[in-house]
């Protein structure tokens, strides 16, 4: 299971330097957009919208800045000195934005990243820039979900590792099939969280 996403998903940094050489520069994603406003019927030139393309290029830079990080760089140091700490270590309703990569909508949700360390620990902290990382790319929930647990199983090498994903897709809350109140719930569960019904009960407690 587990290799086969990984078939279908190049790694980060094959990814990165495929894409690399082709990035268009600022000047032409501003074009670009100003096409997208005369497209919808209005008037890039007019006061209102004159400096938007400016600005949509610098959100976009943000909101995708996760092209530029390597999450398993960010899980690289590691604690050893835990006295023998074996049980479950979970952040629990880490916020992200994403967006579809079928209609650039966002995506908001949450995820509940649990893992069963053997022996190495990681800041706490950077499983949320994990999720962060992924996150600022153009997603389906789907794969951000396997990348997550991918990437911390990778490179903390843990007994186990559970991630739950509840998240609200725009393009189909706020159009196409209208349905506002719907959240999409995925999860990947490898190893004990996958294999020791205990664990993963555990584990699902603590979602909310
Ligand atoms: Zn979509």
């Amino acid at each position: 299971m587990k290799s086969r996403l990984h078939a279908l998903v190049p790694p980060f940094e094959t990814a990165e330097r495929d894409l690399e050489p082709a990035r268009p520069a600022r000047a032409e994603v501003e074009a670009a957009i100003r096409t997208v406003i005369r497209w919808t019927g209005d008037d890039p030139q007019r006061d209102g919208l004159i400096d938007t393309p400016a600005r949509v290029a610098r959100a976009f830079q943000e909101l995708f800045a996760g092209y530029g990080e390597d999450p398993a760089l960010i899980l690289q140091r590691t604690f050893e000195e835990t006295e023998g700490y074996d049980e479950m270590i979970a952040l629990r309703g880490i916020s992200f934005t994403s967006h579809c990569e079928h209609h650039l909508a966002p995506i908001i949700g949450r995820a509940w990243v649990a893992y069963l360390p053997r022996g190495r620990v990681v800041g706490i902290s950077k499983l949320a820039r994990v999720v962060e990382a992924y996150a600022k790319r153009l997603q389906i929930q789907e794969r951000l979900t396997a990348q997550i647990a991918n990437v911390i199983d990778d490179v903390l090498k843990p007994q186990g590792v559970g991630v739950i994903v509840k998240a609200t897709h725009h393009c189909m809350t706020t159009r196409g099939v209208h349905q506002p109140g719907t959240d999409l719930v995925t999860s990947r569960m490898l190893g004990c969280f996958r294999d020791d019904p205990l664990t993963r009960q555990e584990f699902l407690s603590l979602v909310d």
